[in-house]
């Protein structure tokens, strides 16, 4: 018997050519490995060194080291429902400090870390936080939607949390909202955002000068209005995978309409190409933070359609740092053109093989 350890293809009793062809492709695997660690350390860049930062995602402190050791030239999404999952009452303020600072110290001053705010909803259901159910819980209070209503306390020590961690380590942090729908709801953040540094001062905490605040665009309407988001905001960081469920009107977590969720559908594409044309506009850069940054042909077209930043799983930066180095922005942004005029998610996979 013989076994293709990455698709999980098992042949039985396999034959000299396909003994043969399964030997090559292990080699060949083998061989772009090896490629894509000799350009670790490099900052990501294309053939002809257009710069495209290539960062983390991390679900808890304890991601930071295989991180940097995988090459992360920051954080662009630390999820922070780890402080809120599998426990009776909220985390301290003083708690999540501590964890926040240990991430914004090991990536130091230059490599940002952009901390999430909780996501919670949805399916990431917290059962001390008493919030009522919901016939459709993606579309009801979930993510910066915890601000309209009494759970608002929650976000208002975690902000004060994060600026404690940032005074801790030394370092500016970068906070953003995910699920954030409205110009009122970024107006909101940010007011929130002052109010959780004027009461710092107030008990005369420790904290960071500032917090630099951003907005994930995972909603449409947000990604259709970001040129009005992008000036209330320091940066946009675009979340392919909830931007494609609401896009498509097709559940995440529902298997029986896994054909309907793919990111690189060129409706989604081209919402993530207004929303990096609104943020060139705005003279910040745009990142992906969702899975499509973590495949090497999404990250072709994404950086084709004007994306700046991708942030993903830490053990795909090697795959993504290769892709990026062997073809020039010019045909990226010819690759990207074609895959929005694209008919099928399909027809763009085609394009870019
Ligand atoms: C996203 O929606 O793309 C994203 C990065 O956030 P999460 O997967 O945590 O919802
Ligand atoms: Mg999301």
């Amino acid at each position: 018997m013989a076994v293709d350890g990455e698709t999980g293809e098992v042949v039985i009793q396999p034959s000299d050519e396909e003994r043969q062809e399964l030997a090559g492709r292990r080699a060949s695997r083998e061989a772009a490995r090896l490629a894509a660690r000799t350009l670790r350390g490099k900052p990501g860049a294309t053939a002809d060194g257009h710069q495209v930062a290539l960062l983390a995602n991390i679900g808890r402190p304890a991601d930071a080291a295989a991180a940097i050791q995988a090459g992360a030239e920051g954080v662009g999404l630390f999820r922070t429902e780890f402080m809120f999952m599998g426990r009776a009452i909220p985390p301290g303020e003083a708690e999540q400090a501590d964890a926040y600072a240990s991430v914004l110290s090991a990536f130091g001053p230059d490599r940002p870390v952009v901390i999430r705010l909780a996501d919670i909803g949805g399916d990431k259901g917290i059962p001390y936080l008493g919030l009522a159910p919901e016939e459709n819980p993606f579309l009801g209070v979930r993510g910066w939607r915890l601000a309209y209503g009494e759970t608002r306390s929650l976000l208002i020590t975690q902000l004060r949390a994060i600026a404690r961690a940032g005074g801790l380590a030394g370092i500016v942090p970068h906070v953003m909202a995910p699920m954030v729908a409205t110009v009122e709801d970024v107006i909101d953040l940010r007011e929130l955002v002052a109010e959780a540094l004027r009461s710092l001062d107030d008990e005369a905490e420790r904290r960071a000068e500032r917090i630099k605040t951003g907005i994930m665009i995972e909603i449409p309407s947000a990604a259709l209005i970001a040129d009005r988001m992008a000036p209330h905001v320091d940066f946009m960081s675009i979340g392919s995978n909830d931007l494609t469920q609401y896009t498509l009107a097709a559940d995440r977590t529902n298997a029986r309409l896994g054909d309907l969720q793919d990111a690189l559908h060129p409706a989604v594409l081209g919402l993530i190409r207004m929303t990096a044309e609104a943020g060139s506009q705005a003279g910040m850069p745009v990142a992906v933070c969702g899975e499509l940054a973590s495949d090497p042909v999404g990250a072709l077209i994404l950086v084709g359609l004007g994306v700046g930043e991708l942030s993903m799983e830490a053990a795909s930066l090697d795959a993504v740092r290769l892709a990026l180095h062997g073809a020039s922005l010019d045909k990226l942004r010819e690759l990207a053109m074609r895959a929005l005029h694209a008919e099928t998610a399909a027809e763009v996979r085609e394009l870019a093989s």
